[in-house]
């Protein structure tokens, strides 16, 4: 079990593991919290698959930061997208049974060797890590990198709600409300991983949930570290009755928080993927609030279709726009679609620009960026609000549906592409998006109100925010 990289010696008698699911999306928010467990004095393991690692441009070094990988059987990747149903869950359950024999074999060898872990925190997906830690006797908490609100709905889910949530998605029609929720969700709402059916991209994913649940219910009052804070979702952390939700977020690099340590920019979204050089000077070009910045995450992928409706629409608003195209994040089929979409990006180009990826919570903090075409994915969710930029919310799966009903009713900082535009190609074409954005980038009174809420939110998450889910976190590495 030699590290890969421990720079500190420590004398805490604090040693957390943290053990997380591989993929971008986990790591940022977990790199977060590792940092702000370490500046409390405690010494803070990272286990990561060892393609994870390979993937890293420049590997983590924390000070206090123990950095361990295993091998999941899957060392050049798995792809959620490549494979199917049946491939998600040879690959779950490979991960759970090396995953598993790792961490048992390493919390034994840390205790035989005088420096027992006493804590281990394990991220959303990989619930076999608490199994182990529970049959070691090693206390856990859940990181769930969701929101607060997702919780209560899965919760409730697996709690007596499975046929009405699931009958709702499928009517269509009226409103659900859930216990203890100030919100009331349409089908279009609802996380897309609850819909079991062979037609539903996503379903794959739903057994390692209705895992997790199981997991949590066999244990009293368990404790779930939230990725977000008080003022943002003070009902939903009190839905569920038994579970301990602690609000620790915004799990946002402290640099863009609070300006205290302007250098650490490090890991700021950008740790699995090496990021384009130029796009900071091109932004610098822009005036104030002028961009249009659009990404759809880590993971989603497009049809060709689909994007280029996206690409119509960003044309057509005549604002210059900034836009990360991942490498094989557009679905092609044949060599002539692969020419149409250079074709298109050659177009693009000469008004916006293109990039593999970029620095998201950089270019979010960037003064020239008027709006956010967000697919809604939690992380970015957070770090449109930390960044008070107001968001075109365009959510494509999973939890997206959900978070872009809390940016659009709750916090009211966008505006969100009506579902019902959503033609029966699963498309969403340019009139529609074009409408969004000429609201949040308009001066009428929308536009105004949302750059209201994104101001006062982007406020209330680096002080009330930070401060309060600082305060909570110190708590219980305490407790
Ligand atoms: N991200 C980034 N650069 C990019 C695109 C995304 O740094 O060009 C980061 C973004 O800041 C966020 C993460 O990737 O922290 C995506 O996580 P999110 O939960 O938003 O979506 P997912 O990837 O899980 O769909």
């Amino acid at each position: 079990f030699a590290t890969p990289s421990s720079t500190m010696v420590h004398h805490d008698h604090r040693r957390f593991l943290l053990v997380i699911y591989p993929a971008q999306s986990h790591i940022n928010p977990a790199l977060q919290l590792a940092k702000r467990l370490i500046s409390m004095g405690v010494h803070v393991t990272l286990l990561i698959t060892l393609h994870m690692y390979r993937r890293m441009p420049n590997k983590p070094s924390i000070p206090g930061l123990s950095l361990l990988t295993y091998s999941d059987g899957y060392d050049a990747g798995f792809s959620v997208f490549t494979g199917g149903d049946e491939d998600y869950r040879l690959y779950a359950s490979e991960l759970k049974r090396r995953g598993s024999e790792f961490i048992d074999d390493l919390i034994t060898f840390r205790a035989k060797e005088g420096e027992p872990f006493t804590c281990l925190i394990y991220s959303l997906l990989v619930p076999w890590a608490h199994e182990v830690a529970r049959d070691l006797q090693l206390p856990t908490a859940l990181l769930w990198i969701q929101a607060a609100t997702v919780m209560s709905i899965v919760h409730r889910y697996f709690h007596g709600y499975e046929t009405l949530i699931s009958d709702k998605i499928k009517s269509k029609d009226e409103a659900l409300t859930i216990p203890g929720l100030n919100l009331s969700l349409s089908a279009c709402d609802v996380p897309t991983f609850l819909l079991v059916s062979p037609t539903n991209p996503v379903s794959f994913i739903f057994p390692v949930f209705e895992e997790q649940f199981q997991v949590l219910d066999k244990e009293t009052n368990p404790i779930v570290l939230v990725n977000t804070f008080e003022a943002l979702e003070p009902e939903a952390l009190r839905a569920v009755d038994g579970i301990n939700m602690i609000p620790i977020g915004p799990l946002i690099p402290s640099a863009f928080l609070d300006g205290t340590d302007p250098a650490d920019t490090s890991f700021g979204g950008d740790i699995l993927n090496a990021t384009d050089d130029d796009y900071v000077e091109w932004l610098d070009s822009k005036a104030e609030s002028s961009v249009v910045y659009v990404s759809f995450g880590s993971y989603h992928e497009l049809t060709k279709k689909q994007t280029l409706e996206i690409a119509r629409a960003l044309l057509g608003c005549n604002r210059p726009f900034l836009w990360v195209i991942r490498e094989k994040m557009i679905k092609v089929e044949g060599k002539k679609e692969e020419e149409e979409l250079s074709c298109m990006e050659e177009i693009l180009k000469r008004k916006g620009k293109i990039v593999k990826w970029c620095s998201q919570v950089k270019v979010l903090s960037h003064a020239s960026v008027g709006c956010f075409v967000t697919h809604c994915g939690w992380n970015s969710t957070m770090e449109s609000l930390v960044s008070g930029v107001p968001v075109v919310a365009f959510p494509q799966w999973s939890d997206q549906n959900t978070n872009a009903k809390l940016m659009e009713d709750a916090w009211k900082i966008g505006v969100r592409v009506n579902p019902k535009a959503i033609n029966e190609e699963g498309i969403v074409e340019a009139e529609e998006l074009r409408r969004c954005l000429d609201i949040v980038m308009g001066s009428g009174e929308k536009a105004k109100e949302v750059r209201k809420n994104a101001q006062k939110w982007k406020m209330l998450s680096r002080e009330e925010g930070h401060r309060s889910s600082d305060k909570n976190l110190r708590a219980f590495v305490n407790g």
